[in-house]
């Protein structure tokens, strides 16, 4: 079996412009001494760094991409967004709003980093690979079909879904955010469709600010097709796991899909400065190893794993070179150093209670709204 890796440094030239977490400089903020915002390079070129440094990387197929076309973007996105975002990146850079900001030539990196995406899905379909990552920068999972939005410049997952169904036919596909935040911009894009199936679990409450959407399901055709999971904050390794086995895997069974996407944020690690989560390197490992295993019995093992957010520079190499691992198949000699120090931060069993008693609920409420 062969496992795709889609990269371009080109895509680790995204310029955010100066921040102090995600909060531009100016009025009351500070200009950082050291290291800028959040949305740095780092976290990702250091996983690529990992990638090839434990050698895993000779057990991958590694490639770039083609950069989307308009015409990829506009079965997605309206053209005054498409336009305003040109016009600004070629006017040296901006904001067009929702935290979203770039420099020049922002336009043609995110597009560089839908591409990767897209082959990546494409390639999967095409039967060239039996699985595929792809290491987007700028991530896609908060953008809009009409606007920017949390670092995020283009719907990556939704431009790939829609140019594999203009290429392959129509396609019932299944798409899991485990990025922290909630993967707000696919699910607006599909919905009102019961061609995909959208869920999400992320932390209660933390972005787009206050929202959790435990009750919102979709609508018109697609009423039923979307799955919101929040979780409390402080929710760690079990509440990941029993999420998946309770409500996420058996929704992806009950869709039958033909392809699998992951939104795969890293920002449900337990250092993360932008939430409150306690997930490790194993809840991605065995969060992975789940969805491999259902791909197989579903869709011919056809599952595509997206890069979203994650803003940790130490940890989150450990937490992707885990993924790409079980992807693969070939577990490198990496031992993931932070593993004793994030696994006695576990909730213990009052808490541990806690969160299940989160999923039972939600567990409960999806399956009164799917009679
Ligand atoms: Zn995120």
């Amino acid at each position: 079996m062969t496992t795709g890796f889609y990269t371009d440094e080109r895509t680790f030239w995204h310029s955010v412009g100066l921040q102090a977490l995600f909060l531009p400089v100016g009025g009351w903020v500070q200009p950082p001494s050291g290291a800028a915002g959040a949305d740095t390079p780092d976290s990702k070129r250091r996983l690529l760094s990992l990638v090839q440094a434990s050698g895993l990387i000779d057990h991958l197929a590694v490639s770039s991409a083609e950069p989307v076309t308009t015409d990829d973007m506009l079965r997605v996105h309206t053209l005054d967004y498409i336009e305003r975002f040109k016009a600004t990146s070629d006017a040296g850079g901006g904001d067009l709003g929702g935290f979203a900001p770039f420099s020049a030539g922002g336009y043609e990196i995110a597009a560089l980093s839908a591409g990767l995406a897209k082959a990546a899905v494409d390639d999967v379909l095409s039967g060239k690979h039996d699985n595929a990552y792809a290491l987007c920068r700028p991530a896609g999972h908060h953008c809009l079909p009409g606007g920017s939005m949390g670092f995020c410049l283009l719907c990556n997952i939704p431009i790939a879904i829609e140019a594999a169904r203009a290429k392959h036919g129509a396609l019932r596909v299944a798409v899991v955010d485990w990025d922290v935040h909630h993967g707000n911009g696919t699910q607006a894009v599909y919905y009102d469709r019961d061609d995909t199936l959208t869920i999400s679990l992320h932390q209660e409450n933390c972005f787009p600010p206050g929202y959790s959407g435990e009750h919102d399901r979709g609508e018109g055709r697609g009423a039923g097709y979307n799955l919101n999971i929040p979780l409390a904050p402080g929710a760690g390794d079990d509440a990941y796991r029993y999420a998946f086995t309770s409500l996420v895997l058996p929704a992806i069974e009950k869709f039958a899909p033909d392809l699998i996407i992951v939104a795969s944020g890293l920002d449900a690690g337990a250092a993360d400065p932008l939430a409150r989560m306690l997930a490790h390197s194993d809840t991605f490992r065995a969060m992975t190893a789940e969805l491999k295993d259902l791909a197989v019995r579903l869709c011919g093992g056809k599952l595509v794993v997206v890069h979203e957010g994650g803003y940790s520079e130490a940890v989150v190499p450990f937490l992707g070179l885990a993924i790409v691992e079980t992807l693969s198949g070939h577990r490198t000699a990496v031992v993931d150093p932070t593993l004793e120090i994030f696994l006695p931060q576990q909730p213990g069993a009052a808490s541990l209670a806690f969160h299940r008693q989160v999923v039972d609920t939600l567990v409960h409420d999806w399956a009164a709204s799917q009679v």
